[in-house]
């Protein structure tokens, strides 16, 4: 009976753990290199204007659950920009369903403010995507995404600010 009661336990508090856990940091992470960047700001600095979640996936490169972010399944249109800086990054009218479970875009806005880098964390060779203005982490790039650019740009929805088309536009 004691050993049932245990277990019941640890499944419910296990389950509560993956509802309400946020991002981790990435692994062997380091604190950015912030002179390689326009915006140069310490990590104090960021934490004043980012919440947890966000200062974790932008600063301290980590990635939210799949399927936890408040955009993986979004479709309004509108534009998607840099949650550390605000420089427009992609646009709604390239996000598909990776079903990934993270936003998934085909095509930034432009490659150029972008910032690639290789990624050998996790015992895995990936391409992580950087913002070119502020430094900060967004996600990774993969070679399986759709035509016509066959990219997979997948990125946290915590790295990502959205401002919707205006409905009056004509
Ligand atoms: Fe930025």
């Amino acid at each position: 009976m004691r050993i049932i009661i245990v277990g019941i336990l640890g499944l419910t508090f296990g389950a509560l753990w993956f509802a309400t856990a946020g991002p981790t940091p990435g692994k062997g992470y380091q604190s950015m290199d912030q002179e390689r960047f326009p915006v140069k700001k310490s990590d104090d600095e960021w934490k004043k204007s980012l919440g947890k979640d966000e200062f974790c996936v932008l600063r301290q490169k980590g990635t939210e659950r799949a399927f936890s972010g408040k955009f993986w399944n979004s479709h309004d249109p509108g534009i998607y920009s840099c949650g550390g800086c605000g420089v427009p990054l992609f646009e709604s009218s390239t996000k598909y369903n990776s079903g990934s479970g993270w936003p998934s875009f085909w095509q930034p806005i432009d490659s150029a403010r972008l910032v690639f880098d290789t990624d050998t964390s996790w015992g895995m060779t990936r391409i992580e995507v950087t913002c070119a203005k502020c430094g900060s982490h967004l996600g990774h790039v993969f070679e399986d995404g759709p035509q016509p650019t066959g990219k997979r740009y997948c990125i946290n929805s915590a790295s990502l600010n959205f401002v919707a088309d205006s409905k009056e536009k004509k």
